[in-house]
């Protein structure tokens, strides 16, 4: 009993840490408009600009959208 609980708040734990720090990638320091989760993402393939890591409330507030090839 006390061991499913345990887990039950690591899963917690590790749920939480994903939502508040998802890391996202943009084409270039600026003039990027969309955020990709992925780095090998299709969308950043024709990128001519170096790969920028964001977190995803930075992207947002840069106001990038999400890649059309990704959920
Ligand atoms: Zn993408």
């Amino acid at each position: 009993m006390m061991k499913n609980k345990i887990m039950f708040f690591l899963c917690f734990i590790v749920m939480a840490f994903n939502v508040t720090k998802v890391d996202v990638y943009i084409c270039g320091p600026s003039g990027a408009k969309k955020y990709h989760y992925s780095e090998t993402c299709r969308g950043l393939g024709n990128c001519k600009h170096e790969v920028v890591k964001k977190t995803l409330p930075e992207a947002q507030s840069l106001g990038l959208t999400l890649c059309g090839w990704e959920d």
